[in-house]
């Protein structure tokens, strides 16, 4: 599958947020919205036009693209999806998108970035629930065991990320077991769980035009 591989801080620069996608760096003074809180590119410091309702809506539909590293297609995918459920879409769309395994590896903690998840899952270090699973977007359940597989435990990666997880903090959502290095997903997160500062409901209605 397809996948962006230009500067990431761009992203966050174009967006005015911080995406976390450089996993321990973003927690430092060396973030580039620290430093140079503009728009990328010659024009990124010019005056700023008030943005159009269109534009609000594109620029919440990217950051949340963005946030998840999902190109166009797969994130619209997620979006039908969502809609076809019997939940609100807004909410339904971030639960799909929190659901994938690359995000579940990310927020157990086991990757400092959901880019490093996602490489870590195609690399055949995890199972779910005892088997081996390398598609990232594998939607998980309540109830699903992420564990990372024996061959895999003393890697760098891994005592690295542990370690840097214990700042980040546990989702209320799952459970943690490091000496089994196996994670837990007990719910799969609502609205209110999510401290994700973007507007899901800009994003149906850009989608529902
Ligand atoms: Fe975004 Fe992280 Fe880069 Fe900061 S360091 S701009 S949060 S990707």
């Amino acid at each position: 599958m397809a996948r962006y591989t230009d500067p990431v801080c761009r992203l966050c620069r174009r967006e005015g947020l911080k995406l976390f996608l450089k996993g321990d760096r973003c927690y430092t003074d060396k973030c580039a919205i620290e430093r140079r809180n503009y728009a990328p590119g010659q024009h990124g410091q010019g005056r700023r036009r008030k943005a159009s309702e269109y534009a609000m809506q594109l620029r919440e539909k990217q950051r949340l693209k963005r946030m998840y590293g999902l190109l166009e297609k797969q994130f619209r995918k997620y979006f039908d999806m969502a809609e076809r459920s019997r939940e609100v879409t807004g909410p339904a769309l971030l639960t799909l998108l929190e659901s994938r395994l690359d995000n579940m590896v990310y927020r157990l903690g086991l990757a400092r970035s959901r880019a490093e998840a996602r490489q870590l899952v195609r690399h055949r270090h995890f199972m779910v629930n005892g088997k081996r699973v390398n598609i990232p977007s594998y939607l998980t359940r309540p109830g699903d065991e992420v564990t990372i597989v024996e061959k895999s435990r003393q890697k760098d990666v891994f005592k690295q990320s542990i370690e840097f997880a214990g700042r980040r903090g546990l989702p209320d959502w799952l459970e943690m077991d490091a000496d089994k290095f196996t994670g837990k997903i007990v719910k799969l997160p609502e609205r209110d769980d999510l401290a994700i500062p973007v507007n899901e409901r800009l994003v149906v209605e850009l989608y529902s035009k």
